[in-house]
């Protein structure tokens, strides 16, 4: 098979005015950046009639390395409705460059069933990122300048939490000194870098209304305490109004297509396994009004991403999703159920059953919100009719609909029964609530995610942990909800124990609160908020020639 960008210059791309005639997006609300992607401004759907469209979740199981093809699906998903003659919009998370240069590669799907132009979508796209990067790198800037001008407000240089960020996978950068040499360079401190997506001014670009609720989250930070322990925002600083003039442009939604044509809104990335790991309610709350059927995506396994959408994302913005797809891979199911990542390619249908536990928890989990829920078996070159069967027959066996998805060898024609499924669930009873009352003190919140969720006996917290409990509860800010912080290849915060774990307890290291994004995130394990780049990372098989034709990136 043709390699992803191969596919991708194949493809016959319509001019973005196209696609956006199609959906009825006014002239004048598209921003346009070259021929094929355009921002969308302002809330273009205010001239179109409420009629809200019905919103398609779609997660995963807990995934190998490489993906299982969520986002994949999506795409084959929103291209075979479409060819059902329902007008559809697959909403995804923006790229990072972290994973595209580091194990994982890009976030534009795969094979037949991607988002175009896939180079420009996974590299630098329409800026959203760097004006993230420099929006985040901003706060830094005033916080280090206040207090080299003098410290008015008594900022403690040791309890500043508000970090710099850069999008690229760089561990070197987790911990550094910043301010060094003479004193004209400022105060000596130690300080660390996230990855940008793992940010908070990208979580309240992923949660904002409008640029008006945007600046109120971004002056709402809380970048760190005085020696007296007072929280210092950043609107103490003055800078939310130039922190929001820098996102413009980043907070609108980028309009493109997938190969097959179907309208793609493309915006906000924050990582699932850190942040809450949701497109931006701007970009879906868009697409609910400018099509019958939104496709959106929850980063990671379910337990992560999808618990997020649904006790974070879908509460803040009132969405309720009317059908969940929960993504599995013969692969995946192996991987749980044992076999090494490099074995993965070989028939092992017993490794396939024992690992289908995890399949099993997360689909009891989804169906544990009201929400109908449909497996969707993403099928790779390397299953055999054998692991194909079983899995079926085992999926079949949950009580609910299963379908076969082909959608990375055959574009929209492998996901037609996937299609059919998925529009009959949305018309299927819901009864869709969140897990938790966020009125529920931090400890409950988190027991609740933890116990039901991921099947923990307890959750055990360090001091540091429990005295920012403490600290956040005299805030007045313990009605938030809380966003995990967990390993994304398991049910547990322990990366290697896979399939569906049992009597286990979960560790809280450490509580941060995100203020502005307006949710407690609760670090468990040892989850990292920059990651590093393995031994070969995939930046090393990417060239471009002469021509400026790419080989590499997928
Ligand atoms: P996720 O969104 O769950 O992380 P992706 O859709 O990005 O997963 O897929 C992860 C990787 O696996 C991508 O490189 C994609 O091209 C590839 N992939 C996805 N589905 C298939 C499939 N059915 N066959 C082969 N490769 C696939
Ligand atoms: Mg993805």
């Amino acid at each position: 098979m043709k390699s992803d960008v191969e596919i991708a210059r194949e493809a016959h791309l319509d001019e973005i005015q196209v696609i956006a005639e199609r959906l009825n997006i006014p002239k004048d609300k598209l921003k346009p950046y070259g021929r094929y992607m355009a921002k969308i401004e302002g809330r273009a759907f205010e001239d179109h009639d409420e009629a809200r469209g019905k919103l398609v979740l779609v997660t995963a199981i807990n995934p190998t390395p490489a993906g299982e093809g969520k986002t994949t699906t999506n795409i084959g998903l929103a291209m075979a409705m479409d060819k059902m003659g329902k007008s559809t919009i697959s909403t995804l998370r923006e790229p990072s460059l972290g994973p595209v240069f580091g194990i994982k590669g890009g976030a534009a799907g795969g094979g037949y069933a991607q988002v175009l132009p896939m180079d420009d979508i996974n590299l630098h796209f329409t800026g959203d990122f760097h004006a993230i990067t420099s929006a985040n790198n901003l706060i830094a800037a005033a916080i280090d300048n206040h207090i080299h001008q003098g410290n008015e407000l008594g900022i403690d240089p040791k309890k500043i939490s508000f970090k710099r960020v850069l999008d690229m996978n760089d561990r070197a950068l987790r911990e550094v000194i910043v301010a060094m040499g003479p004193k004209k360079n400022g105060v000596i401190r130690q300080d660390g870098f996230d990855i940008t997506v793992a940010s908070e001014i990208m979580a309240i670009l992923c949660l904002a209304r409008d640029l008006e609720d945007f600046k109120a989250r971004v002056g709402r930070i809380i970048i760190g305490y005085t020696y007296d322990e007072k929280p210092v925002y950043v609107k103490d600083l003055e800078v939310a109004g130039a922190v929001t003039m820098l996102m413009k442009d980043a907070i609108l939604p980028n309009l493109v297509q997938t190969i097959e044509n179907t309208p793609a809104i493309i915006h906000g990335g924050p990582f699932a396994n850190i942040a809450h790991g949701c497109n931006s309610i701007i970009a879906t709350e868009t697409a609910l009004h400018l099509a019958d059927y939104t496709i959106t995506e929850a980063g990671f396994g379910a337990d992560l991403g999808a618990e997020k959408f649904l006790d974070i994302a879908a509460p803040e913005a009132g969405f309720t999703p009317d059908c969940i797809v929960v993504v599995a891979t013969v692969r995946a199911l192996k991987y749980n159920g044992g076999v090494a990542v490099k074995d993965l390619g070989e028939e092992d249908v017993d490794a396939l059953k024992a690992g289908f536990v995890n399949l099993k928890r997360h689909v009891e989990n989804m169906k544990s919100y009201g929400v109908p829920v449909v497996i969707a078996i993403n099928k790779f070159p390397t299953d055999t009719e054998a692991e194909l069967k079983t899995i079926d027959e085992l999926a079949v066996g949950l009580g609910v609909d299963v379908a076969l998805s082909d959608v990375f060898s055959k574009g929209s024609e492998g996901g037609m029964e996937l299609a059919e499924k998925v529009v009959a669930l949305c018309e299927a009873p819901n009864s869709y609530a969140p897990l938790y009352d966020t009125n529920l003190p931090v400890e409950e919140k988190i027991e609740m995610i933890s116990k039901k969720i991921y099947g923990a006996k307890d959750v055990v917290y360090s001091d540091d942990a429990l005295a920012m409990i403490e600290r956040i509860k005299k805030l007045g800010r313990d009605k938030l909800p809380v966003c995990m912080a967990k390993t994304q290849m398991s049910f547990t915060d322990d990366p290697t124990k896979l399939g569906s774990p049992e009597d286990f307890t979960i560790h809280i290291r450490d509580i941060r609160l995100s203020n502005g994004a307006g949710f407690i995130v609760a670090l468990t394990g040892a989850v990292m908020t920059m990651p590093g780049l393995p031994k070969v990372p995939a930046a090393n098989g990417m060239d471009i020639d002469a021509h400026g034709v790419i080989t590499g990136l997928s």
